[in-house]
């Protein structure tokens, strides 16, 4: 049951760039992907550059497989918010995602569940879909409160959302011990988080959680992405490191599961 449930989540997999790629490595990067995954339509592949190579990138992936997201914005429309980049800038540069929350906003950017709820409401006002992340970290892991943790975050940050918003939502469960640190969450690590999130999820009604795509984010690489995806409710990746080389990102496009 849970597979046939899986299939119809078509899976999406997502690059973040983080603060990586100038506009001439951004082309190179995009153009090699291009090629790398021309005519792949059962997957949904999505780039996440940094803002100065938004546009360059909109333009390259047009009328393409590819799409196109922010890695962050602020929730307010417009305003003297010096070095912020709002909704309706992130839609008009081409985007149909945002990345929100990230733990490396919330590390070194002072974001919050409150932030995050309301960057996910100014997302869905834009119709923009939000990629809501969430995890642990280590010390949180280790002494077995990763469940209450999450929990906290995924009721924080959608707190208030409507059912038919709820639906189109993205979450990204990545923790934070394994982002950018070559460890991986084991599939059965991962398997039983991304359960409990689809169990919050269903608080929604209406069956919203399994239309809600979960993606595994933390040292994804080829030589591990096959296993991630056998898992039940694992939909996709929210891919680093690796989404910045096009073969290695390629190849986690084509996961076998
Ligand atoms: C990320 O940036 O969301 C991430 C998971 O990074 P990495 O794949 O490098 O661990």
């Amino acid at each position: 049951m849970a597979q046939v449930q899986k299939r119809n989540r078509v899976p999406l997999l997502a690059g973040n760039w983080k603060m990586f790629k100038t506009i001439s490595e951004a082309t190179a990067l995009v153009q090699a992907l291009k090629a790398g995954c021309a005519g792949i339509s059962n997957r949904e592949i999505l780039v996440c550059p940094p803002f100065a190579a938004l546009s360059t990138v909109r333009d390259l992936v047009r009328g393409t497989n590819i799409r196109l997201g922010a890695q962050n914005m602020h929730w307010q429309l417009e305003g003297a918010f010096t070095g912020e980049i709002s909704p309706v800038m992130v839609k008009d540069a081409g985007c149909q995602y945002v990345i929100i929350g990230h733990s490396e906003r919330r590390q070194y950017f002072g974001e919050t569940d409150e932030t995050v709820n309301r960057k996910t409401k100014a997302a869905f006002g834009q119709t923009l879909i939000p990629i809501v992340c969430v995890g642990e970290t280590l010390a949180e892991r280790e002494a077995g409160q990763q469940l209450q943790v999450v929990e906290e975050q995924v009721r924080g940050g959608l707190a208030g959302l409507k059912p038919a918003e709820a639906e189109k939502l993205v979450i990204a469960y990545e923790p934070v011990w394994a982002i950018g640190t070559g460890k991986t969450a084991t599939p059965e690590q991962a398997q039983e988080m991304h359960q409990w999130i689809r169990k919050l999820l269903s608080e929604f009604g209406n069956g919203a959680e399994q239309k809600i795509k979960i993606l595994y984010g933390g040292s994804i690489k080829p030589d591990n992405i096959d296993m991630i995806m056998q898992q039940p409710d694992i939909d996709g990746g929210l891919v680093g490191g690796a989404s910045l080389k096009a073969e290695d990102f390629s190849r986690i496009i084509k996961f076998i599961g």
